[in-house]
Formats: C-alpha cells, structure tokens, sequence
C-alpha cells in the first residue's frame, strides 16, 4: 500500500537518486580510465607551458567527441590578469569552436581543482563533466573549500572525477614551488650580500675620512 510521502522523505529519496547516479557515472569512467588519462596528459603539456613562463602549472583541455576543441594555461602573470586561468581560456576557444557559449555535450581536463571562478564558468557554460588531476585543499571549489560544480541548489550540476593522473598533476605543482622556493631563496642570499657589501663599502669610506 502506497502512502503520501513527506517533503523530507522526497528529499532523502532524491539524495540517493543523485548519490546513486554519481556512483554509476564514476563506475563507467573508471572502466575507460586510460582514455581519460590521455587527454589528462594534454592538460600536462599545457601545464608545462605555464610553467616554462614562470606561471603556476594549470593546464586545461575540453573534448567534444573525442576530439580536443579547447586549450588553455594559466597566464595569470604573464597577461595581467584574475581572468587567464587555464579553465576560462579552454572554455573560451571551445566555445569559438563550437560557435555557442553552451559546452552540453562537452567534457573539461583540468590539472588541478578548479577555483570560484573556474567551476562557474563550468556550471554557467553547462559542462557536464569535469577530470582533476589532484586537488586544491586552500582554493579549491570541487569538494575541498567548497563544492561548487555539485551545489544540487543549482540549475546544473556536473560529474566530477578527482585523481585522475594525480600524482604526475601534483608533483607539476611540488615541483613549481620548489624551484620557486630555491630562486627567491637565492634572490634574497644576493640581495642580503650586496646589502654587506654596500655596509663595507660605506664604512671603509668613512674610515678613509676620519683618517
Ligand atoms: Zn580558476
């Protein structure tokens, strides 16, 4: 016998059908994990091309059936600008691709967990499905501050698959702030010398007065 269910039963009742279907799409990327690693690979080389600027290594890439219809690095540095992460200008080019500014039947690789910023533009261009390399627990807006891409409060959702290439993904970010860290390190053990050398010099120099 069927009887009226409560909103909050409704609500648990869509919880499990959202929970179930994201375990499902999860499975069935899982099967074709060595597909997805390789266009995860072409968000690498963007990376790379971030990084060979001086940039933080982000890169993006986002497939249209099978074919890669837009690229993208972080250029955040180099342009000047909060908007040239790698996510906006993958989105950009596929849309001119496209020639539409909805990607519904597109799929996003991105090296790292997209921000505020980027997993809007994902929800606003309505990608449906979004590849991370590994996680951003400071900044990160799919699961690690916030879960943007996923917000059920929202028109659209998209699927999220996390830790794809994870640990090449990583090691491009380590790897960055290493560097980084030895150079500005360098920097300030140059700058402290030519500071000594300045005081030496001025001392001599008042040495040579008063003598
Ligand atoms: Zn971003």
């Amino acid at each position: 016998m069927s009887r009226i269910r409560t909103e909050e039963e409704k609500q648990v009742a869509r919880r499990m059908t959202r929970e179930k279907q994201k375990e499902d799409w999860l499975q069935q990327q899982e099967e074709k994990r060595s597909g997805h690693e390789r266009y995860m690979k072409e968000a690498v080389k963007q990376a790379k091309k971030a990084a060979a600027l001086g940039e933080v290594p982000i890169g993006c890439v986002i497939v249209q059936e099978g074919k890669i219809i837009g690229r993208g690095y972080n250029r955040r540095n180099t342009d000047k600008s909060t908007l040239a992460h790698a996510e906006i200008a993958a989105i950009r080019r596929a849309s001119r691709a496209v020639g539409d500014w909805r990607l519904e039947d597109c799929a996003l690789y991105v090296t790292l967990e997209p921000c505020q910023m980027c997993a809007g533009a994902i929800i606003q261009a309505r990608i449906p499905e979004v590849f991370i390399g590994c996680m951003n627990p400071k900044a990160g807006c799919a699961g690690s501050v916030y879960n943007l891409l996923e917000e059920p409060a929202f028109n659209h959702q998209a699927h999220v698959f996390r830790g794809l290439l994870e640990e090449e993904c990583s090691q491009l970010m380590k790897g960055f702030f290493k560097d980084l860290r030895l150079r500005t390190g360098r920097e300030s053990q140059e700058m402290a010398k030519t500071e000594r050398r300045r005081e030496t010099a001025k001392t001599e120099g008042r040495q040579e007065t008063e003598s």
